[in-house]
């Protein structure tokens, strides 16, 4: 692809300093066949894997980091029902999402728990056939738009063990949006763009260091997999060496 080929992805000025979703841009994605990339196979997915699906966000990234937000927000309200969704799940979830009919959103970080998921603190109690989760979020992308939500919530004392993720519609009774959400942030923002661009492609570059993770955890996440690699492979060559003697 090339910044041409996804030129009509830019965000327009007007769209920005009115504060609006741009709900054309989502279905300009869906119509072109684009959102098939963040679902499974299954579901109408385009098999691409994860640096196809990098490549994707990175090109449309480079014509509008605030339209990439499009594929990545609803991939990650996507992901944990293609990791662990019945088929069930997954076709009345992830394939309308394919279909730019529903916005999935993830629900993972509270007022007080961001990267320590261990502090997390919705609860869930079962009611009746269903459950009854009691909290509150914070920073979730696309929950003022129709579809669902995967909402992180404490079945156990055990830290960041004892966690669930629900699947939860936007229109649940008792699901509340409260204050501004930072989709409204990325894409327009108290003096985000409206003197100098340059504000907003700094804002832009800054963000991807913050959510899905703060850079510094992931650089620790990646650390503490890479040591433990070390150390198998090391165990394993200790094996072989004595398994020779
Ligand atoms: C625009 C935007 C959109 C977002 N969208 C979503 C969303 O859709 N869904 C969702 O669930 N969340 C979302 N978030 C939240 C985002 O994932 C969190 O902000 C992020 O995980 C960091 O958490 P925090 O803000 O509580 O910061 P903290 O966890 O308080 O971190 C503050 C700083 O301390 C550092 N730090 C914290 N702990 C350690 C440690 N153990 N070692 C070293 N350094 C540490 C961090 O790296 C960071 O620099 C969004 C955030 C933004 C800004």
């Amino acid at each position: 692809m090339t910044d041409t080929a996804l030129a009509g992805f830019s965000l327009p000025p007007e769209v920005e300093a009115a504060a609006e979703y741009p709900s054309d841009l989502h279905q300009g994605f869906a119509e072109a066949g684009l959102l098939r990339a963040i679902v499974p196979d299954d579901c109408g997915g385009l098999g691409l894997g994860n640096l196809g699906r990098a490549v994707l966000i990175e090109e449309v990234a480079y014509v509008s980091a605030a339209v990439s937000m499009i594929p990545q927000v609803n991939e990650l309200g996507c992901t944990p029902i293609a990791i662990a969704g019945t088929s069930g799940q997954r076709q009345a979830r992830a394939a309308p999402v394919a279909r730019g009919e529903l916005y999935a959103s993830y629900g993972l970080t509270e007022p007080d728990a961001g990267s320590d998921v261990g502090a997390l603190r919705t609860r869930v109690e079962r009611d009746g056939d269903g459950w009854l989760l009691s909290g509150r979020k914070a920073w979730i992308c696309n929950v003022r738009r129709p579809g669902f939500g995967i909402v992180f919530a404490r079945t156990s004392p055990d830290g960041k063990r004892g966690l669930s993720a629900f699947i939860v519609p936007t229109d649940a009774p008792g699901f509340e949006v409260l204050g501004a959400e930072p989709a409204t942030d990325v894409f327009v923002g108290h003096g985000y763009s409206r003197n100098n661009p340059v504000e907003r492609f700094m804002r832009d570059a800054k963000v991807t260091q913050l959510y899905e993770g703060a850079n510094s955890i992931q650089r620790l996440v990646i650390a503490r997999h890479l040591a433990k690699t070390a150390r198998a492979k090391a165990e394993r060559g200790r094996s072989r060496l004595n398994a020779a003697e």
